[in-house]
């Protein structure tokens, strides 16, 4: 057969992943409430899950979900620039706006094709982009994209990203600096008010991917919002599927800035609009976040008493980290737990750095006391027998 060399080609790679434990396969989960996962018949409390607040099973959003399919129908049929840009976008925009006290804002398909998208359209090969060591790879997939000289600086070193700029800036025509608000993987905030000074001394534009910082931190406003006085960053990137509990990207910025991404970025203009229903559900989901602060506050409140319980340093975000170093053991204790009744994944490389494989525990507004303690519980008793 002339694809022979192609099945080689992937039989190989994938015996190389496994010998490496780095192999992965999709596992059907079910979703049986806001807080609890099935796999096959197992019922599993869920900490792997990023709709933070439960809000993708929300009644109200559902609802608007529901009646904007029935008036507009199951997808959007074109390009925002041909015919795809029905009448949902506009308020979903506006409150995105709202929300982050911007000019304007733009939603793209997802996070990831806002990345891609939004990076290209800013900077090009004559320009330099300083970015964080652990930003998403959605981010590196945008600087590639772009094919600007590209320095990483070490995770949330933001003297070295002033060392950077201070040293190359000169060099280049536009630099972009780029950081996670709330890293994925971490969870912990990046020093941004150290990074939008820096970014200004040397003529440099701010970007945050605000993925895990919508919905959660700063009264649910994000990452920029954090030390009580709203930091102005330039370009404010996020996600509507984790917090928000829908789908599709966003970037919060200025009307000069929104109007270039509508003519240039190439992940919008050549690309299918969200389904009317996924906009409906994003613009309800954020109407509850700005009107529900009790909501907003518990997923990290939550996370805190679990850091008390454990006696680990008390979290900045819903996100918990657990490092165990090799793929080996992270899965080893993913596995231990699903045992117990707890789903909380293992992440390993490339994902994150090699060395640093772990189980990433994230709360949920949904997680009762008791998943909280039987999570802990669980937790210690893997940990010692690891
Ligand atoms: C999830 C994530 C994205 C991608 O967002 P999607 O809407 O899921 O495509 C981008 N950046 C970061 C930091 C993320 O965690």
């Amino acid at each position: 057969m002339s694809d022979d060399s192609l099945q080689r080609f992937a039989t190989g790679k994938l015996a190389s992943l496994e010998t490496r434990k780095l192999r992965r396969t999709l596992i059907e989960t079910g979703r049986k409430s806001e807080a609890h996962a099935l796999r096959g018949s197992h019922e599993l409390v869920s900490f792997a899950c990023n709709d933070y607040l439960g809000l993708s099973q929300h009644p109200d959003v559902i609802e608007a979900s529901c009646r904007a399919t029935h008036d507009f129908g199951a997808g959007a049929g074109a390009s925002r620039h041909v015919t795809g840009n029905h009448p949902l976008y506009a308020a979903l925009e506006r409150r995105l706006a709202d929300l982050k006290g911007t000019e304007d804002a733009v939603v793209f398909g997802s996070g990831y094709l806002a990345n891609v998208g939004v990076i290209p359209a800013l900077v090009g090969s004559e320009d330099l982009i300083v970015m964080d060591e652990h930003c998403h790879s959605c981010l590196f997939a945008g600087a590639t994209l772009a094919r600007s000289h590209v320095l990483r600086f070490a995770h949330n070193d933001a003297a070295q990203a002033e060392a950077l700029l201070a040293g190359h800036r000169g060099q280049h025509h536009h630099c972009l600096v780029l950081t996670e608000g709330v890293f994925s993987m971490d969870g912990d905030l990046a020093p941004l008010p150290a990074l939008l000074a820096s970014a200004r001394r040397h003529d440099a534009w701010l970007m945050t991917d605000d993925a895990h910082g919508l919905g959660v931190v700063g009264d649910g406003r994000g990452s920029g919002f954090v030390d009580g006085v709203p930091l102005e960053i330039a370009v404010q990137m996020g996600t509507l599927s984790k917090a928000v509990g829908s789908y599709g990207g966003y970037v919060c910025t200025s009307r000069a800035v929104a109007d270039l991404l509508r003519n240039r970025a190439r992940s919008l203009i050549y690309t299918t609009g969200l389904p009317p229903g996924v906009v409906a559900a994003a613009t309800k989901a954020l109407e509850i976040i700005a009107s529900d602060p009790a909501l907003v506050a518990k997923p990290l409140a939550n996370a805190a008493a679990f850091a008390a319980a454990l006696k680990i340093p008390e979290p900045q975000s819903p996100i918990v980290p657990i490092v165990l170093g090799t793929p080996e053991r992270a899965v080893q204790a993913s596995a231990a737990l699903e045992e117990l009744g707890f789903l909380v994944v293992a992440i390993r490389p490339p994902t994150v750095p090699e060395g640093t494989a772990r189980l990433r525990v994230t709360f949920s507004a949904a997680h009762s006391a008791e998943d909280i303690e039987g999570l802990a519980g669980a937790m210690t008793a893997v940990l010692a027998r690891l």
